[in-house]
């Protein structure tokens, strides 16, 4: 099948990515000394680093004026597998606070740098390394844990980011962490939490009714990242065209996912902007469902700045294609 040759040649450059990024890492960690930064003066500003940009918005609404903060991911990127650039070790190295997802969402890429970066203040275990997950309960835990056929997902889901609840809790996550390394900042890290909880909560109200036209309906999306958002909003996540998280679909595994959707009446694919648009365009031909592009971070899309524009947008996204659908069917 043309569809899945191209699929793989995608991937086995990937691949190749990797170990020019491995050599990268090398020649970077030649040139990098022992993190020299003095501990953080009352008044100053932590230097944070986030694995992703939904981490950023979260960390500058809690820190305020109390931390510079920049994301290591941008919006478009695959969260498993983002592209290593010269400029992430001395970010790192000089890093006050980490914050990251956790659930190894970005073990294949972070870990690495982490252990070589030169600063024990950002290890895991250690007071700067905030893993934003603790608080979280996640869902769908695999009952083998095991990497083992490239399973990216072996702690559990780790897109918990797209249930704005989890949201508050992941917030929580990091007022916590930026306590542990700038005490004194605790009642303002404190108080914006509060702030952040209540416009998630007051937004939270305005999407349920946005979504409620959507209660009910199965999609089918490329990568396992849609469970959290699907029950906050009362959608059935009926299937994906990976086989596994990371392991890319057979001709066999696409045909039985066709025949599932015709026979189920399933009328709407999620398409993630970092996936290629083909398979689920012929999915979705092949079914007659439509195809809605689902962001699973901040930035992924144009205008998608903020957390809340990252809820909105997927909303408005499936709502679009819903309509659309009935548009069609009305004809
Ligand atoms: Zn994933």
């Amino acid at each position: 099948m043309d569809l899945l040759r191209e699929t793989n040649r995608g991937r086995s450059v990937s691949l190749r990515g990797c170990v020019y990024c491995l050599l990268l890492i090398l020649v970077l960690c030649a040139n990098l000394g022992m993190s020299g930064r003095p501990p953080i003066e009352e008044g100053g500003r932590l230097q944070v680093v986030t694995s992703i940009p939904d981490l950023a918005n979260f960390t500058m609404r809690i820190g305020g004026d109390l931390v510079d903060v920049q994301s290591l991911a941008k919006g478009l990127e695959d969260p498993h597998g983002v592209p290593i650039k010269p400029s992430f070790l001395p970010k790192l190295n000089q890093a006050d606070v980490l914050v990251v997802m956790g659930l190894q969402n970005e073990h294949a890429w972070l870990r690495a740098l982490i252990d070589v970066a030169r600063n024990p203040r950002i290890l895991p275990g250690n007071p700067g390394y905030i893993d934003s997950s603790v608080k979280v309960s996640p869902k769908q835990i695999p009952q083998v844990l095991s990497r083992r056929d490239g399973d990216l997902h072996p702690l559990g889901n780790p897109h918990f980011n797209l249930d704005p609840v989890n949201a508050k809790l992941m917030a929580g996550a990091i007022a916590e962490g930026l306590e542990r390394v700038y005490p004194s900042g605790k009642g303002i890290f404190q108080e914006n939490l509060k702030e952040f909880e209540n416009e998630i909560d007051a937004q939270l109200t305005v999407w349920l009714k946005l979504a409620a036209p959507l209660k009910g309906l199965s999609f089918i999306s490329y990568h396992q990242d849609t469970i959290y958002f699907a029950e906050r909003f009362g959608l059935k996540e009926a299937g994906h065209i990976e086989i596994r998280p990371g392991v890319e679909p057979t001709q066999r595994h696409l045909v039985e996912l066709v025949e599932k959707m015709k026979r189920e009446h399933i009328q709407l694919v999620l398409r993630e902007p970092y996936f290629s648009e083909q398979l689920p365009n012929w999915v979705a031909e092949e079914t007659g469902a439509r195809v809605a592009k689902f962001l699973i971070m901040v930035g992924g899309a144009p205008g998608v700045q903020t957390y809340e524009d990252l809820i909105t947008f997927n909303l408005e996204s499936l709502l679009a294609a819903v309509q659309s659908r009935n548009d069609q069917s009305n004809d």
